[in-house]
């Protein structure tokens, strides 16, 4: 049984691919430093699994924890998602995002060399192609940064690019992930007023916030709010699961978009949660958001060519499955 290390496995889409991995028969080893995921992740990743689940809480930057679990453990592969992800803090701290996302990466890649371990996928983002028109996006298009969080996957995409051929490294470009586990015992949880789309909305419908504020009726695109292409977490994680195995089978390097090619408009899904959530959630319209482009979504093409990774579930399943985790979690505080 191939053994993993899972860079932030406690947070969103990190414990969802723990759970993936662990039912594909991987065996894994969680690094994670807390700074964004609950502590009781682990409790609840065990009670889904019916695994005990390995743990160390620590930083990607920590040479020596770094160095003393690659000599624990003989790990096969490393999935790395320990990273900054908020692209309006990274506008305030640029140091921060790339002292933690490039020099992380740079820390976890001389460990693995020093361990012998050349196998990687890393949790690249959408945001690399940067504003454009070409749409829906091939790989094979340019990137370009428009934000320090952008650049610091920019950055780490060409860092892997450096590396000898006798590396396999698996760069996987995320669109909009959403959507929570169909246990509704993991999901995703912001502490503060979230910027994103579905976290929002899921605190509208649960009465913490008044109304969804839309940024912008007035793009060009079929209801004037824009589309962006949303792929359910459980799918993102199927797509950690089959960039694994090939690297692991082929030993050939890849680079893919993980998203649906479906675009749904901001009305799209707020109507989905609507309905998920059984009562007809308010909304008004508020000028665009600075950075937000009109359209996003993924050519989905290659990644089913070269993992077989197609998305399955449907924007219906996202908003059900948020809708059962984030009602379940307000019930449990209640
Ligand atoms: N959006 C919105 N209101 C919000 C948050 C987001 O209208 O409170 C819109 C945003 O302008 C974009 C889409 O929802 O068109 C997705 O935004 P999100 O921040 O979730 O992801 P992004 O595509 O920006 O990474």
């Amino acid at each position: 049984m191939a053994k993993i290390l899972l860079t932030g496995g406690a947070g969103y889409i990190g414990s969802h691919t723990y759970l993936a991995l662990i039912e594909a028969g991987f065996d894994v080893v969680i690094l994670d430093n807390f700074s964004n995921a609950k502590d009781d992740v682990p409790a609840r990743l065990k009670d889904i699994s019916g695994k005990q689940v390995h743990v160390y809480q620590g930083d990607v930057l920590d040479r020596t924890l770094l160095d003393d679990v690659f000599a624990t453990h003989k790990i096969d592969g490393v999935v790395h998602f320990a990273a900054k992800k908020a692209v309006g803090e990274s506008v305030a701290k640029p140091l921060d995002y790339i002292h933690t996302n490039v020099g992380g990466l740079l820390n976890l890649l001389a460990a693995m060399d020093g361990a012998g371990v050349r196998r990687i996928v890393f949790s690249s983002s959408a945001t690399v192609y940067g504003d454009t028109s070409v749409q829906p996006i091939p790989e094979d298009h340019p990137c370009t940064y428009t934000s320090p969080y952008a650049f610091t996957k920019i950055a780490g995409e060409q860092i892997l690019e450096q590396l000898p051929d006798n590396w396999a490294i698996g760069i996987l470009r995320y669109f909009n992930p959403v959507g929570a586990h169909q246990s509704a015992m993991i999901g995703e949880d912001p502490e503060d007023t979230p910027n994103n789309l579905v976290p929002y909305i899921a605190k509208v419908a649960t009465g913490e916030l008044t109304q969804l504020g839309v940024f912008g009726n007035d793009y060009d695109t079929p209801d004037g709010t824009g589309v962006r292409d949303y792929i359910h977490v459980e799918d993102l994680a199927d797509g950690h699961v089959l960039s694994l195995k090939s690297l692991i089978e082929t030993n050939q390097s890849h680079t893919v978009n993980l998203g649906t090619g479906e675009g749904s408009s901001v009305l799209d899904v707020l109507n989905a949660y609507s309905e998920a959530c059984g009562k007809k959630l308010p909304h008004q319209i508020k000028p665009r958001r600075d950075g937000d482009v009109a359209v996003l979504t993924a050519r989905p093409e290659k990644a089913k060519a070269t993992l077989g990774f197609e998305a399955k579930r449907s924007l219906a399943d996202m908003c059900k499955s948020s809708w059962a985790w984030v009602n379940g979690q307000r019930r449990n505080s209640n």
